[in-house]
C-alpha cells in the first residue's frame, strides 16, 4: 500500500501483553525486557483498550465533525486521537473524583485560553463515542460548527497561534504540529509529577552504544542507559523519506537509529587503542504504548525556499520494531491506527483529513467540511 505523502502514521502497539493468556504470561514471566519496558508496560497494562462507547448506544460508528473556516488541521488530527483506544482511556483518568480525591487533577500550567486541554478532550470523547445526537435511526450525527467543546479548542488553536496583538489573522496551520500540542497539553494535564513511564503516547526511550571501527567491538559507554537521542519526544519525528520511490517506514525508522560517526574520546578494552575512530548506535530501550511517527512535511531547495515533500512511501498495517530493539527477544509490534494527511501541491494551503480505523475494525476516510 503506498501513500501519497507527507503522512502521520499512529501505530498503536499491538495488544500482546494486554490480551495475555495465562500461558503467555509465563513467557512474560521470564521475558528479557529492560527495566524500563517492564516499568512503562505496567502502566500501560492498567489502561483499557475498549472503546469508550456506552453499550445502549446501537450503531457504534465514527461520525464527522463539520468545519467551521480554516480548521481542518485542527479536525483532522483531533478524529486521529478520537480513534485511540488506549489514548482516550487514559485521558479518561484526568479530574476524576476518588475517594481518596481527584485523580490527575487539571494542572494550572496547562489551562490555556481558559479551557484544561485534557477536559477539552475529555469531553468531545464523551461527545463523539456517547449518545449525543443521534439521528433517529441511531446513527452518531456530525458535531455542528457552533459546538461549544470545538469552539473552545478553537479558542486555543487561536491561542497557540495567534498571539496577542500579533495583528496576524486565523489561517492554515500544519496538523502535527497541532496534534503535538494537544498531546503536550494533555500530558501536562494528566501528569503533573512528570512521570515519564505514566505517559501514554511519549517517548520512544533510546540507548546509545559505541563500537569501535578497528576492531568492531563495543566500548562502553559511560553515559548508559537512557540517552535521549534521537528525537524521544512524542515518538519520532520529522522523519525523512528519500526520493527512491521505493521506501518503508521501516527504512525511515533505520535510517533514524543507524550508525554515525561518534567524536568522544573513549578507550577501546578490547583491541586496546587508546581513542580509536568509533560510531554510535542506538536502539530501542524502551517503546511507548502509542507510536506516532511524523513524516517530514517541507524540505529547503538551494534558494531557501520552503518545499512540500511529495516521495511516496509504502507502509502496511503492522509495524515489526523487533529487531530495532535492545532486547531482540520480545516482539514489538504496533497495529496502525490512522493516518493524517496533508492534501496539496504547496505548504501554506491545502486541506488536511484522516484515514481512521473505527470501532470493529471499520476503516473512515474523513473529511471533515
Ligand atoms: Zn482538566
Ligand atoms: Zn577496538
Amino acid at each position: 500500500m503506498a501513500a501519497p505523502p507527507p503522512a502521520r502514521v499512529f501505530g498503536l502497539r499491538s495488544g500482546n501483553r494486554t490480551a495475555a493468556t495465562p500461558r503467555r504470561r509465563q513467557l512474560i514471566a521470564g521475558t528479557t525486557r529492560t527495566p524500563a519496558q517492564i516499568q512503562k508496560d505496567r502502566h500501560a497494562v492498567k489502561i483499557s483498550n475498549k472503546w469508550p462507547i456506552p453499550r445502549t448506544r446501537r450503531i457504534k460508528e465514527s461520525r464527522g465533525i463539520h468545519r467551521d473556516g480554516n480548521s481542518c488541521y485542527q479536525l483532522a488530527s483531533l478524529q486521529a486521537l478520537l480513534h485511540l483506544r488506549k489514548f482516550m482511556n487514559w485521558i479518561l483518568t484526568h479530574n476524576v473524583q476518588m475517594d481518596e480525591g481527584i485523580q490527575n487533577p487539571c494542572d494550572d500550567g496547562a489551562l490555556l485560553a481558559y479551557s484544561c486541554v485534557a477536559c477539552l478532550i475529555k469531553r468531545l470523547i464523551f461527545k463523539y463515542w456517547g449518545l449525543h445526537k443521534l439521528d433517529t435511526a441511531g446513527h452518531p450525527v456530525a458535531l455542528p460548527t457552533h459546538d461549544m467543546d470545538m469552539k473552545a479548542m478553537e479558542a486555543v488553536a487561536d491561542h497557540w497561534y495567534l498571539p496577542e496583538g500579533s495583528g496576524m489573522i486565523r489561517g492554515q496551520q500544519d496538523g502535527e504540529d497541532f496534534q503535538f500540542k494537544v498531546l503536550e497539553a494533555c500530558i501536562l494535564s494528566t501528569d503533573c509529577h512528570r512521570e515519564l513511564d505514566k505517559r501514554i503516547p511519549r517517548l520512544v526511550q533510546t540507548r546509545e552504544t559505541w563500537v569501535c571501527r578497528r576492531c568492531d567491538h563495543p566500548i562502553p559507554n559511560p553515559r548508559t542507559y537512557l540517552n535521549m537521542h534521537p528525537d524521544p519526544e512524542l515518538g519520532f519525528l520529522a522523519m525523512r523519506i528519500l526520493r527512491t520511490g521505493r521506501e518503508t517506514i521501516e527504512d525511515v525508522i533505520e535510517r533514524k537509529l543507524a550508525d554515525e560517526p561518534c567524536i568522544v574520546t573513549a578507550a577501546c578494552p578490547h583491541c586496546n587503542q587508546e581513542n580509536p575512530p568509533k560510531t554510535r548506535q542506538y536502539c530501542i530501550e524502551a517503546a511507548p504504548e502509542i507510536l506516532r511517527i511524523a513524516l517530514a512535511v517541507g524540505s529547503h531547495d538551494s534558494a531557501g525556499n520552503v518545499l512540500k515533500e511529495r516521495n511516496p512511501v509504502q507502509f502496511e498495517q503492522t509495524l515489526d520494531l523487533t529487531n530495532f530493539q535492545h532486547d531482540q527477544n520480545t516482539p514489538l509490534r504496533y497495529r496502525l491506527s490512522s493516518v493524517t494527511l496533508h492534501q496539496c501541491e504547496t505548504l501554506h494551503v491545502g486541506h488536511w483529513v484522516s484515514t481512521v480505523q473505527g470501532y470493529g475494525k471499520k476503516v473512515f476516510a474523513i473529511n471533515n467540511h
